[in-house]
């Protein structure tokens, strides 16, 4: 595959941006080579600087659940934009957003827009701890709740990816108050609560984790939480970055049956536009300023494109439960043709998978939690990742990346992935 365009960019970005790359895990430094450089995209398929086409498993890691360049998306941005580009003051548009947010999820009162997901959980981390006056919280290990101090301890994503343990600059102030257990462990969470009672604000989980690749949560174990929670007055906060809205209208919480005191958005909610947004119950979302006097703000916070963007894909999601299903029969029958040529290929693997979340871990072992996803064998992964790339399918370059499914996959994409893998595994293994 001739990459000569994407090379010759790279070079030059490195002289003006730091590593080349404005979010780390794009450089393909863990995975090898020189990273691609994208020019536009179109429904299920990307097109890099080259003119070489791929089929899209990050969807721009998740918004895209209707494909790139949605019409009705794109055309909303185009007549939005000659209103001007950002006011700084209210809108009727973001009304009828939080309006709409309100109809799909469930257990969200009010909501407050951002413009990231880093803001959205940095937000509602602060909120949680002004409503309970305590300092610590609990995170799971391999989750990424975005690049805020508090959370950059145990990280998946990037973190995890570069096997960062510390981040220079975190402070051990702040990360003192950060406690961490293994996903899907309850025992831990129920001794760290002990341990620290009356102290913890927070507990913070991705329902369904995606930055240490996809990974499931054990039956039971967030009606435990929940029940943790309620007892111990701890505010439990749903990470839906990835989740919401994609998983169903009302994201993890109506898929998985939990209720959440809080839950927070990011990419999704603005359809890829620089969005991200947190809510939840009453009685502490008063908390935020002007209500409140927890400060928070925004000046870009509930910009006209980027609402305009995400209430049209909301409003479709909405009006058209059927996609999901869909999508989940689309990421189901992937699975099935992936673990028909991995089991072909004798190599040991575990794919984890839910509505159109799904990954491969090269592993001996069912993966759970961070340690068993670390422990499989990456360096494979990173050889797939390669073969599905001069095969013409973008995967996350990274083992611990969760996949996504766009709605715009067609049956011949999805069974070119299923080929492209069984000739992947042929030339790695
Ligand atoms: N939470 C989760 C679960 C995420 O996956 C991410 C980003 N991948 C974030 C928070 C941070 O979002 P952002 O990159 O928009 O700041």
């Amino acid at each position: 595959m001739n990459i000569q365009n994407s090379e010759r960019l790279f070079e030059r970005a490195k002289n003006s941006i730091p590593g080349g790359v404005n979010s780390p895990v794009r450089a393909f430094k863990s995975v090898g080579g020189n990273p691609i450089f994208l020019k536009r995209a179109e429904g299920a398929y990307l097109y890099d600087a080259d003119g070489n086409r791929y089929i899209d498993y990050i969807n721009s890691w998740g918004p895209m659940i209707l494909g790139h360049a949605y019409g009705p998306v794109v055309e909303a941005i185009q007549k939005k934009a000659v209103d001007s580009t950002s006011f700084g003051a209210p809108t009727e548009l973001e009304v009828e957003m939080a309006e709409l947010v309100k109809s799909m999820v469930p257990n969200v009162d009010l909501v407050r827009m951002v413009s990231s997901g880093t803001e959205a959980c940095m937000s509602a981390l602060r909120l949680a701890r002004g409503y309970t006056g305590r300092n610590k919280f609990i995170k799971f290990e391999g989750c990424y709740h975005g690049h805020a101090d508090p959370f950059l301890v145990k990280a998946g994503s990037g973190v995890a990816t570069f096997n960062i343990q510390t981040v220079p600059g975190v402070t051990g102030g702040v990360s003192n108050d950060t406690l961490t257990c293994a996903y899907n462990d309850i025992e831990a969470v129920k001794r760290l609560v002990t341990e620290n009672k009356g102290e913890i604000a927070a507990i913070i989980t991705e329902p369904v984790a995606g930055n240490m690749g996809c990974i499931l949560p054990a039956e039971g174990f967030y009606t435990e939480l929940r029940r943790i929670c309620t007892e111990e007055g701890i505010v439990l906060i749903f990470d839906e970055v990835m989740t919401g809205f994609r998983l169903a209208p009302g994201g993890a919480q109506e898929r998985l049956g939990v209720d959440a005191d809080l839950v927070t958005y990011g990419k999704v909610i603005g359809a890829g536009m620089p969005v991200g947004a947190f809510g939840g119950r009453l009685e502490i979302m008063q908390q935020i300023a002007p209500l409140g006097a927890v400060y928070q703000a925004g000046t870009l916070s509930g910009n006209p494109l980027a609402m305009i963007a995400g209430y049209t894909l909301l409003q479709e999601l909405r009006s058209n439960p059927g996609i999901y299903t869909e999508l989940e029969q689309k990421t189901e029958y992937l699975k099935a043709g992936l673990q028909r040529v991995l089991e072909a290929s004798r190599t040991p693997f575990v794919i984890n998978q839910l509505g159109s979340m799904i990954s491969v871990h090269f592993s001996d072992h069912p993966v759970t939690d961070f340690a068993s996803a670390a422990s499989a064998n990456n360096a494979l992964f990173n050889k797939f990742f390669h073969a599905m790339l001069d095969r013409g399918v973008y995967l996350p370059p990274s083992a611990f990346e969760t996949w996504f499914l766009s709605n715009a996959l067609t049956q011949a994409d999805l069974d070119a992935t299923i080929s492209a893998a069984e000739e992947s595994l042929k030339e790695i293994l």
